[in-house]
């Protein structure tokens, strides 16, 4: 038995100060309170320890072509633009590569905090469509990535048959093609014999756009995590609603899948009942601020405190967990043109509690779990955030975390009980570094 004594912790129940948190020898929280009965103790002066930071969405090869289409090419600069270079990454990737630059940025989002990852994962076959012998080789060499850097993973297996509704695949989009509904049922109940308990699963039925409704019944027969991109972009959900009256997440709904087990990815053009339908099933919505931007998508017309809603970093134009769920309440005062949009009225540290825990324990209850934050009995993956800097200085420390932190202050981090970040350090950035170079650029 070892604790933690940070001068702050982020409870369920508020901010306590210099409480320690003991952690027995399988990795889970076995008390809160003072010191006592414990091997060791890991002190951490000017430290607030908080659950892990959660990355619900993430495509990791697309940080191959980070920073590479930031220039206006001829013609259209948009979304369905940046679509087309990110189609050409994902398809020079060999399976090394795929590897290489997953650990790449699974290395990034462990220094900047994340203990989790909800890996959207849809690069599957051979560039042709020919699937591997292994047809799982793509998916394994991500988890494989993920448990190198040392943060627990959910393989999200995306489904994809359709380039658009009624429509084939192109060429470029062979990589990812399903022949029917059971391949990516088989592939996730393979991929979840994963020998490590750091290795969860689920499915992803990609969106309206590359999963036809008469599937989604029987994807509806998966038990765990389900995601999807949902009214990302305008186009989508006309083309949506032309093809079926429908809006996508009504589809989704009427074909089963949007259940308390259902993540809605990005929702940034949400149509008349939607929300409803989210909250009548008690569904989430994960928001992607940074790369909802980086696209010129729009963001998330969030204007109540209340609702499930986690973050993730998506297409990795940046990675920064804090700055993420920071923007949905800046984004909602800019939609509705006042302050404090999800905070509770006279709760004094309501809007930074609500922050801090749309980027971690609601990305938990995203990927399956209980989001239980710092209690006994959860896994001991926690982040300790270093306040003993000068843009912290005077502000209080939930608020320091919520509105001011970067992955710069990420000071040590855990991972059932593991430590991953240590001093700002991993063991194996330099071995990550040098193995991801010769893959980037797209
Ligand atoms: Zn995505």
């Amino acid at each position: 038995m070892r604790a933690l004594l940070a001068d702050y912790t982020v409870l369920p129940d508020g901010l306590k100060a210099n409480v320690a948190v003991r952690i027995d020898d399988a990795g889970n929280i076995a008390g809160i309170g003072p010191v006592m009965a414990v091997d060791s103790v890991r002190r951490m002066p000017g430290c607030v320890l908080m659950p892990g930071l959660v990355n619900t969405h993430s495509h990791a090869f697309q940080r191959a072509f980070r920073g590479r289409v930031q220039f206006r090419a001829t013609g259209r600069s948009d979304f369905w633009s940046w679509r087309d270079a990110m189609y050409r990454t994902a398809n020079s990737l060999s399976p090394e590569g795929v590897y290489a630059v997953s650990r790449l940025c699974f290395l990034e989002m462990a220094l900047a905090g994340v203990t989790h990852v909800g890996e959207f994962h849809y690069v599957h076959h051979q560039a042709d469509g020919t699937p591997y012998a292994d047809p799982n080789e793509l998916a394994n060499r991500v988890i494989a990535a993920a448990l190198d850097v040392g943060i627990r993973i959910h393989l999200l297996r995306a489904v994809y048959a359709t380039s658009a509704i009624g429509v084939p695949l192109g060429p470029d989009q062979l990589r990812f093609r399903d022949a029917s509904p059971d391949e990516p049922l088989d592939a996730c109940l393979s991929l979840a014999k994963h020998p490590n308990s750091r290795v969860g699963v689920g499915l992803a039925p990609h969106s309206v756009r590359a999963v036809p409704a008469e599937w989604m019944p029987e994807l509806a027969s998966f038990g765990g995590p389900i995601h999807a991109h949902v009214a990302e972009q305008p186009a989508e959900v006309s083309a949506c609603l032309q093809a079926t009256g429908r809006s996508p997440l009504a589809v989704f709904a009427e074909g089963g899948l949007v259940t308390d087990r259902f993540t809605a990815v990005h929702l940034t053009y949400p149509s008349q009942g939607d929300l409803q339908i989210i909250d009548d099933a008690n569904a989430a919505v994960c928001a992607c601020p940074i790369t909802e931007m980086d696209l010129g998508d729009g963001f998330l017309p969030l204007k109540l405190r209340s609702g499930r809603v986690s973050v993730g970093s998506d297409s990795h134009a940046r990675i920064d967990l804090f700055e993420e769920a920071r923007c949905l309440e800046m984004h909602a005062r800019a939609l509705v043109g006042r302050r404090n949009v999800l905070a509770v009225e006279g709760e004094r540290d309501s809007l930074a509690r609500r922050i801090i825990d749309i980027g971690t324990v609601e990305g938990t209850r995203c990927l399956g779990g209980l989001g239980s934050g710092i209690s006994v009995g959860a896994s001991a993956d926690l982040v300790a955030v270093d306040l003993d800097r000068p843009a912290a200085m005077g502000v209080p420390p939930v608020e320091a975390v919520a509105f001011c932190a970067t992955p710069e202050w990420v000071q040590h981090s855990w991972v059932a009980g593991h430590a991953v970040i240590q001093d700002g350090l991993h063991p194996l950035a330099q071995d990550i570094l040098r193995g991801a170079k010769r893959h980037l650029g797209g």
